[in-house]
C-alpha cells in the first residue's frame, strides 16, 4: 500500500476574506430554530411561550432529558412553530423568532482556576456549544474522551483544534485565529482540562505570514503546521492519538467560561463565483440562508451549497436555516450539469485516497452485488473526503458511490451472498 499518496493539492479559492475582519450579520426575517426531528412518532413539544412573547438571546426554548437546550440566537419576538425540509437533518419543527431588541441572557461566571473537568463539561452543555466540525454537541466529545484520573496513557493523547480549513473556499477558522488566538487557545487548555489531557496544540495550513503573526500571539508550541494537501491526514505527530475539535467551538467554551456568554452565533465563509467578495460573517443560528445572500447582495440565480467544495451538501431552498456544523455557504453561478461517464480504470481515485481504498473497485463491486467481495474491500472506512470524485477525469461522483457501498456492505446484504469467484 506504499505507492498511495494521500489526497490532492486543491487551488485557493479563499479570496479576500481571510484578509479582512468578521462582519456581524444581523438577521431581518425570522430565525429558525430546530426543536426537534419529525420522524414518525416524534411528540410536538410543548414549548415555555406564547405567540407574540418576547424572548431574550440566549434563553432557552426547549430542552430534552440529557439533551442540549435549545436556546434562541437573537433576542425577539416569539413567533410560533413551523415544519421545514432541511437538506442535512430532514424535516424539523422550528421554533420561528422575529428578531428585534431585547437582553441576552448569560451563565454565572466561575473563576477559571477553580473548574473542574465536570464543570467545565456542565458549562458547554448550558451554553449549547457545538462542534462546527460535525455538528455534535462538544459536552459530548469531552464526557466521551475524558480520562480516568492520572491515566497512564494520557501523555500519548493529544488533543488538537483543527483551524486547518483545507477545503477550498472556507477561512472561518483562519478568521477567528487572526482575531481572537489567546481565547482560542483558553478554550482549547479548557477542553484538554475536561478530557485531562496534559497536551493540546492548534493544527493550521495558514500562509507564513499568518502562521508567523498566530506563533508570535500565543506560544508557538502550541502550533502544528499541516501539510499543504487535501485531505489532511496527519495533524500531529504520527506517533501520538488525535483527537479533534473545531477551533470554533474552542472560542465558544473560552466565552462561555470567562464572560458566561452562551453560543449563538457561527463565524461562517460566503464565497464562490456567485458572490462579489468572498467574506467571513458572524451569524446567529437559525438565520435564513436568503437572508444571507441578500446581505452579501446576492441578486443573480445561484446555486447554493451548505458546506465547502469537497463536502458540501446543495441547497436547493435557500429558505433554509444555518444550522451548527456549516462554516462555509458556497455561492456559485450555475453551471451545465457534467455529464458522469464510464469508468475508464485510471486508477487516479486510488491514488488520491487517504483511506487506501480502491475505490474503482469498491464501486465495480456494489453495481454488480457483489457483496462478499465488497466486505473485503472496506468501503466502510471511506470518510466521504471527496478527493476521488475531485480527481476522476470520467466525471464519476465515486465518493458517493463508495459511501453508499459502505453502508450496504452491511450484514443484511452479506446474507444474500456474492460471487467468490469474480
Ligand atoms: S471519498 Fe472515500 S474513497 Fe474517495 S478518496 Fe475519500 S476516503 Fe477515499
Ligand atoms: S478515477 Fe474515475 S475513471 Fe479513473 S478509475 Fe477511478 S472511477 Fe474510473
Amino acid at each position: 500500500m506504499g505507492m498511495f499518496l494521500n489526497g490532492v493539492v486543491l487551488p485557493f479559492q479563499k479570496g479576500n476574506a481571510p484578509l479582512n475582519k468578521i462582519e456581524d450579520f444581523r438577521a431581518q426575517s425570522s430565525v429558525r430554530v430546530p426543536l426537534v426531528r419529525l420522524d414518525m412518532d416524534t411528540p410536538v413539544p410543548s414549548l415555555p411561550f406564547e405567540e407574540n412573547a418576547s424572548v431574550a438571546a440566549g434563553s432557552v426554548l426547549y430542552k430534552e432529558d440529557n439533551e442540549l437546550p435549545v436556546l434562541a440566537p437573537v433576542a425577539g419576538t416569539f413567533g410560533g412553530t413551523v415544519v421545514l425540509q432541511h437538506p442535512q437533518y430532514g424535516k424539523l419543527l422550528c421554533a420561528e423568532l422575529i428578531p428585534g431588541d431585547g437582553d441576552e441572557e448569560t451563565l454565572p461566571v466561575i473563576p477559571t482556576e477553580k473548574l473542574t473537568p465536570d464543570d467545565i463539561i456542565r458549562i458547554a452543555t448550558e451554553a449549547a456549544i457545538y462542534d462546527e466540525l460535525d455538528g455534535v454537541p462538544l459536552a459530548e466529545k469531552l464526557a466521551c474522551w475524558q480520562l480516568p484520573e492520572n491515566d497512564v496513557a494520557s501523555p500519548n493523547y493529544v488533543l488538537v483544534a483543527d483551524a486547518t480549513e483545507n477545503d477550498v473556499f472556507g477561512s472561518s477558522a483562519w478568521a477567528i485565529l487572526d482575531e481572537e488566538p489567546e481565547a482560542a487557545l483558553l478554550g482549547l487548555q479548557l477542553a484538554a482540562k475536561a478530557m485531562r489531557f496534559t497536551r493540546y496544540h492548534i493544527a493550521t495550513m495558514l500562509p507564513k505570514d499568518k502562521r508567523r503573526a498566530l506563533k508570535r500571539a500565543i506560544n508557538r508550541i502550541n502550533v502544528y503546521t499541516v501539510a499543504d494537501e487535501y485531505p489532511v491526514t496527519q495533524y500531529a505527530d504520527p506517533r501520538d492519538e488525535v483527537f479533534r475539535i473545531g477551533i470554533q467551538a474552542c472560542l465558544a467554551l473560552a466565552k462561555a467560561v470567562q464572560e458566561g456568554r452562551k453560543s449563538l452565533t457561527a463565524v461562517v465563509t460566503v464565497a464562490g463565483d456567485g458572490v462579489i467578495y468572498s467574506r467571513n460573517l458572524r451569524v446567529p443560528y437559525g438565520a435564513n440562508v436568503a437572508d444571507i445572500l441578500a446581505a452579501c447582495n446576492v441578486t443573480i440565480e445561484v446555486d447554493v451549497v451548505l458546506g465547502d467544495a469537497m463536502t458540501g451538501i446543495a441547497c436547493p431552498d435557500t429558505h433554509t436555516p444555518l444550522l451548527p456544523g456549516t462554516t462555509t455557504l458556497l455561492v456559485m453561478k450555475p453551471k451545465a450539469a457534467r455529464v458522469p461517464q464510464p469508468c475508464i480504470g485510471c486508477g487516479r481515485c486510488a491514488t488520491v485516497c487517504h483511506a487506501q481504498l480502491l475505490p474503482y473497485e469498491i464501486v465495480r463491486r456494489a453495481e454488480n452485488m457483489h457483496f462478499e467481495r465488497l466486505r473485503r474491500l472496506t468501503a466502510q472506512l471511506c470518510d466521504g473526503c471527496g478527493a476521488c470524485s475531485y480527481i476522476c477525469p470520467a466525471d464519476r461522483d465515486v465518493a458517493a458511490a463508495v459511501l453508499r457501498a459502505g453502508e450496504t456492505s452491511g450484514p443484511v446484504f452479506l446474507n444474500w451472498g456474492g460471487n467468490e469467484d469474480e
